[in-house]
């Protein structure tokens, strides 16, 4: 009996507490919730101040809270507000000197392509259209020539990525038949890209030949049968392995593959079209040596070592690439007029010999002195910001990034910040990141480490802001 009635007087306080809950009238009538009608329109306002009274009715009901008042729920609903208020895919600076950085939008387009967006996103374009002949014409016509000039290939295509363009010429060439991989190379890349699953989706069957370690050429040779459509051979991209490896070179595999008659398609990944031995990079062959030493067809993406956007390209035999163009799946996967407008720019920059004006290529390519400079600017820019702060002058290891030159490190420099009166290196960085623009940097113990090869003109003075934002956010009370 005694238990009931505390039951029933908790039940009596609840519903006096709810009580205390504002009217949603009361809350869209209120100026603080008003103020977001034009950002995001009443009806989004509203949802997110009913999820905000919903929220408040349980703290209420358990006790947790004693009455809402307007502005308890207003306060609720503000962080959801402001989120959605804001733009959410927004530019940062990459200071973290991994230059194909796949969670910071890959590769920065050059100006040159950036203009070729501009030029077509806002207006009518030749998307479709022969002017010669005043018809239709076709989309990836503006870039065919443009890829057999750069890679030597018979003939190109470009699909939405080089995800899509594997899946496209696996199906489209060896759908119901077999394709012989190597163990060695049935790799997963970034996450959702598995050899063996676009395998399955695309209708072919997958032969593992060789061992996980070593895959020899009669490995190949015995898992070629009459069923056989191709020979698959995949860049392991991030993945590298050490010691006791083997992996079959290229000239042999494409001579096994003509004497046997099957297709030989290579997964080049990052695909690059220079010798980025020159720049210090050696042992990632370009697309246009792939051929020559008989792939019959290479796949890579746009937005890796290429340095343009995101896109994927099959290059090669002209027959294959036909066979391509009219499976049916390259509909789903075809590539926008953006997109083909900044790939026929970079196409062109590369064609013209100024790659250097890529700004992926010259990324990587930055010699060990200009990066010192740039560091010793950094380090001159940052230090009236924060009189007090302990910066320094520091060596780097930078990355390629994109599953190109997987382990490789590049000497770099950078400008590191003590995180002395910060913290830690985590809170400084998340202070950061929520300076607008954000910077993304680096850290190493107790250190917060903005790396310069990955900076852009003019992201020396941006790092200099998001640290006064950070120290005035540092300085107030009750921030977290
Ligand atoms: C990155 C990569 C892919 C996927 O390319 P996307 O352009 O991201 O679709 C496929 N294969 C290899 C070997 C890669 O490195």
């Amino acid at each position: 009996m005694k238990g009931d009635r505390t039951n029933e007087m908790q039940n009596k306080t609840a519903s006096a507490r709810l009580r205390t809950l504002p009217s949603m009238d009361l809350l869209l009538g209120s100026e603080r919730a008003s103020a977001f009608f034009p950002l995001i329109g009443r009806e989004a306002v509203k949802s997110i101040l009913a999820s905000a009274l919903s929220s408040a009715r349980a703290d209420l009901l358990e006790g947790a809270m004693e009455e809402a008042s307007l502005d308890a729920v207003l306060s609720r609903a503000l962080p959801e507000l402001e989120r959605r208020s804001a733009d959410s895919l927004i530019p940062v600076v990459n200071a973290t000197g991994v230059v194909v950085h796949t969670n910071l939008g890959r590769s920065c387009l050059s100006n040159r392509a950036v203009e070729a967006v501009r030029s077509v996103a806002g207006r009518y374009s030749t998307l479709e259209f022969d002017l010669a002949e005043g018809r239709r014409g076709s989309r990836t016509d503006h870039v065919e020539w443009l890829i057999r000039r750069v890679t030597g290939a018979e003939a190109g295509l470009v699909v939405n990525n080089n995800a899509g363009a594997v899946l496209l010429a696996l199906a489209a060439l060896c759908r119901g038949r077999e394709v012989v991989v190597s163990r060695g190379e049935l790799v997963e890349i970034g996450g959702s890209f598995r050899i063996p699953e676009i395998m399955e989706f695309s209708g072919a069957r997958l032969v593992e030949a060789g061992a996980t370690n070593r895959t020899h050429l009669r490995d190949y040779e015995r898992a070629i049968t009459d069923r056989t459509a191709a020979v698959l051979k995949v860049h392991p991209s991030n993945f590298r392995m050490e010691g006791f490896v083997c992996s079959v070179p290229r000239e042999d595999l494409a001579a096994l593959a003509e004497q046997r008659g099957v297709i030989f398609i290579e997964d080049l990944g990052s695909g690059t079209l220079l010798d980025l031995s020159l720049h210090g990079l050696p042992g990632e062959p370009s697309v246009g040596e792939c051929l020559r030493q008989g792939a019959h067809l290479v796949t890579f993406s746009g937005d890796k070592l290429l340095g343009g956007p995101q896109i994927g390209c099959a290059a090669g035999r002209r027959e294959l690439v036909e066979t391509l163009r009219s499976y049916p799946l390259n509909r789903a996967l075809r590539v926008d007029k953006m997109t083909l407008a900044a790939f026929e720019a970079t196409l062109r920059q590369y064609l013209r010999g100024e790659e250097g004006e890529i700004p992926v290529v010259s990324m990587l390519a930055a010699a060990e002195d200009d990066l010192e400079r740039a560091a010793v600017s950094l380090l001159r820019l940052l230090e009236p910001v924060l009189p007090e702060g302990r910066f320094s002058l520091v060596r780097v290891e930078d990355a390629v990034g994109g599953g190109a030159f997987p382990g490789r490190m590049l000497p770099g420099w950078g400008v590191a910040l003590s995180v002395e009166g910060w913290g830690s290196a985590g809170r400084l960085q998340s202070m950061l990141r929520r300076a607008r623009p954000p910077v993304v940097s680096g850290a190493r113990e107790n250190e917060v480490v903005f790396h310069v090869r990955t900076l852009l003109p003019g992201d020396g003075e941006l790092i200099a802001a998001a640290l006064s934002s950070a120290a005035e956010l540092a300085a107030r009370p009750c921030s977290k």
